[in-house]
Order: structure tokens, then sequence, then C-alpha cells
């Protein structure tokens, strides 16, 4: 094997990687892209365009209205019970529906219901700011009756297990964290966290988003109550595909949705003019389906199955702590600090690499100079690089070449040459 730091060691793994072809499966016309941000919008599967181009002009163009009674109704449960395999839950335990903020509202708010007289809702400083904003929402809704406590982060990286049970006591309703924090990529352990709270009698949603696809989640083995998560991600599924709602199996009967539509109902072409719930988890659904980006979720989802998620995770390790060791070795003494961490027991499958001038690095990568390849990375307030790999289709030699740019960057000082001026979306 090559020296570790060399050009020759990324090629040589990159040829060595047994998950090399699935990048064949995905649609990476421009070779001098590197793709690094698969963690917020994921690429496009090669099979996605000829399907929707079947669901557009077959299911809705030919046969119309007539679609909901060949296939389109059981469709978001078809796609939840796929899906259920992936996270390690039960295939009725799992539906698509809405995005991931409206689906922890819905799963919050039953919750605070089921969980009457209790006054206390625990988060963390680290978790995604919709989420908190949800969860504000919530106690702003129910008239105060409840308290938002958020756990502390020492380091703006991990969370400490003890400081998350001093919050937890018999008043907690709900504790509410990402299984993966966005920033950070630190990563919980989700069946000691689980035993935490139910010592205390509360309930844990957990939201998946930087989870699903790219880490083995086993929802049932860690005896999780409740879980959300998108699927534009890791899982490929295109912008704006409906997100996921999990709901342990015992727990169902017991939890209302808030939103009482008519997919929700228990038998919605009935009509009847009184809401009953459907059975099950049925009942967290509002309303129509988006048929097409549904179906969208479908080729990647076959490809990470034929991956195998335990082997996806594996890689993922690798190319993390990979890029790790790169980074000691070229970036630290540039000023460069980890934002994630060092453990990849507690990481998920991507890296933040802080820098004072992250932002301007950022659109450095972004803009290139002629010649060179455009990396995309993302920036995320104050000082992160958020390098996302995705195992399915980045390679050694990408990350090589992303940590090569950045020395550069950083020793001639080309981010010099833009403005800290940010664009709506970063
Ligand atoms: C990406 C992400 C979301 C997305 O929420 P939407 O409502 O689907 O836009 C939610 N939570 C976390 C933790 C995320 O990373």
């Amino acid at each position: 094997m090559p020296e570790i730091f060399s050009y020759d060691y990324a090629l040589q793994s990159d040829y060595e990687d047994e998950l090399r072809s699935f990048r064949d499966a995905f649609y990476l016309p421009d070779p001098n892209l590197i793709y690094l941000d698969g963690n917020s919008l994921g690429v496009l599967p090669n099979s996605t365009p000829q399907l929707l181009d079947h669901v557009v002009k077959h299911e809705w163009g030919n046969r119309l209205i007539r679609s909901w009674n060949e296939g389109w109704y059981e469709r978001p449960s078809e796609t939840g019970a796929s899906l259920a395999n992936l996270l390690g839950a039960h295939p009725e335990e799992v539906i698509m529906a809405d995005s991931t903020s409206v689906n922890l509202f819905k799963l919050a708010f039953a919750a605070l219901k089921y969980q009457h007289g209790r006054t206390s809702i625990v988060s963390d400083a680290l978790n995604f700011p919709s989420d908190l904003y949800v969860l504000q929402g919530l106690v702003e809704h129910f008239g105060r009756q409840y308290q938002l406590r958020l756990v502390p982060s020492p380091d703006g990286i991990g969370i400490e297990m003890d400081k998350l049970a001093e919050l937890l006591d018999k008043q907690t309703a709900l504790l509410s964290l990402s299984h993966i924090v966005f920033k950070s990529s630190f990563m919980y352990d989700m069946k000691e966290v689980s035993r935490l709270a139910h010592d205390k009698g509360a309930l844990v949603i957990w939201d998946l988003s930087h989870a699903a696809g790219a880490v083995p989640v086993r929802l049932n083995e860690s005896g999780a109550d409740m879980a959300i998560g998108c699927t534009y991600k890791y899982l490929n599924g295109g912008p704006g595909s409906p997100a996921f709602l999990y709901v342990r199996k015992d727990l169902q009967e017991h939890l209302q949705s808030p939103i009482w539509g008519w997919f929700g109902q228990n038998k919605p072409f009935n009509f009847d003019i009184q809401y009953k719930a459907a059975a099950g988890i049925h009942r967290f659904y509002a309303g129509s389906p988006p048929m097409l980006s549904l179906s969208s979720l479908h080729p990647s989802l076959d490809i990470i199955t034929k991956a195998g998620i335990e082997r996806l995770r594996l890689k993922s390790i690798s190319q993390t702590e990979y890029l790790i060791s790169l980074f000691r070795h070229y970036l630290q003494s540039l000023g460069f600090g980890l934002g994630s961490p060092t453990d990849s027991a507690q990481r998920g499958s991507h890296v933040s690499l802080c820098h004072p001038e992250a932002f301007r690095i950022c659109k450095a990568l972004i803009n290139p100079p002629y010649g060179e390849k455009t990396i995309i990375p993302d920036f995320r307030e104050p000082d992160n690089i958020r390098m996302g790999i995705a195992p399915l289709y980045n390679r050694y030699t990408d990350i090589f070449e992303a940590v090569m740019r950045m020395k550069t960057i950083v020793e001639t000082a080309s981010y010099e040459d833009f403005d800290k001026n940010r664009s709506a979306v970063s």
C-alpha cells in the first residue's frame, strides 16, 4: 500500500473498495465536480428519471384517477414498509408523509397529550433549529404549561450523558433529539438514551434525518418510541421528497394526531362527516400523499438495500477516519479544527472542519479557478465546513482532492478573493 498521505493511497483505496461500482448507479455527469453534500441533498439515481417518466406519463397521464386503485393508495405504506427494513422497524410501524418538521409536530403533540400532567420537554442545544422551533411552538400553543429544557454542549460537538440525565425527571413528558447532530455529526447511543428516558417515564422522538441511509438504525432493538426523518439526504429521494414517521406498535393506539385529515380517517372514501381515527399508524396521515416524489424514493432504497447498510457504514467509517487523518496531517497546522467527534462510534457520516474563514473557504471551493475541479461541501454557521461522505458514491480520491484544495486555498489566502455576504441558502 502506498504511503497514507499520498494521492496513490487514495487511488489504491478506491480500487480496492468493494462498493465502488455503486457509484455507477448515480447521475454524476461532470468529472470536474466533487460532491460532498449528500447529507443535504443526495445525488440523483440514474434510474429515477425513467421511473418518474412512467409515473407521470402512464400512471398520471394514461390511467388518471384510476391509479389511486392501481397502487397509489397503498404506495405510502408500502414505501414505509421498505424503509422500515432499513430502520430496524416492523413494516406496519413506518409511513411516508409530509415533511420532517410537520411529522415532529404531529408526534410531539400526540406525545404531550398522552403524557398529560407532565410539564417538561427536553432537547439539546445542538438540535436542528427547525426541531427546536416546532417544540417552542408547541409550548406556546399549549398555553405555556410546558418548559423546554435544552441540554448544553460543553464543546459544541457532543452531549454528555450525565448532563442529559440531569434534565430528565418525573416531570419530563418528552425527549426530542437528533440521532446524529446536523452540525457536528455527534451520534447518540439510542439504546442508552431510551433507557434513561424510560426510567423516568418519558417518551423519546428521534430525528433520523442525518442517520437514515447513513448508519444502521435499530429502532425496535433500541427501544425507540417514535421517530421522524427526511428522505432527500442519504436516501436520495430528491428535493422535498416526503418525510417518514415511525411509532412503535404498542404505542400507536394510544396516540392521536393533531391533524384530523381524511387520509388519517378510518375509511376516507366513505366520506363520513364524523372523524374516526384510522387503526394503527395510518392515523398519522393527513392529506393526499405526493405521488411523484414518493415514487422517486424507490430506486435509491433498492440501491441501498443491494449495497447493504452495514457495508455502507464500514466504508463510511473508513472514509471519515481517512478524512480526519488527512486533516491532522495537512490542515491542522493551518488553523483548521475538528468540529466532529474523534471516536467513530459517536460519529455519523459527515465530518465538520472548523476554520475562522470557513465561509469564504467554502466559496472558494465551490467557485474554483479556471481548470480546477468544483468542490461542493456546505457551510454551517459560524465556522463549519461540513463534508458529507456518502459511501454509495463518494471516493477516497474525492476526499484527498478536497483536503488538498483546502490546504492550497488557505496557504495562498485565495479565499480573500470572495466577499463575506451570505446567500439565501448555504
Ligand atoms: C434536514 C433535517 C430536517 C428537515 O426538515 P424538513 O421539515 O423535512 O425540511 C429536519 N431535521 C433535521 C435534524 C434535519 O437534518
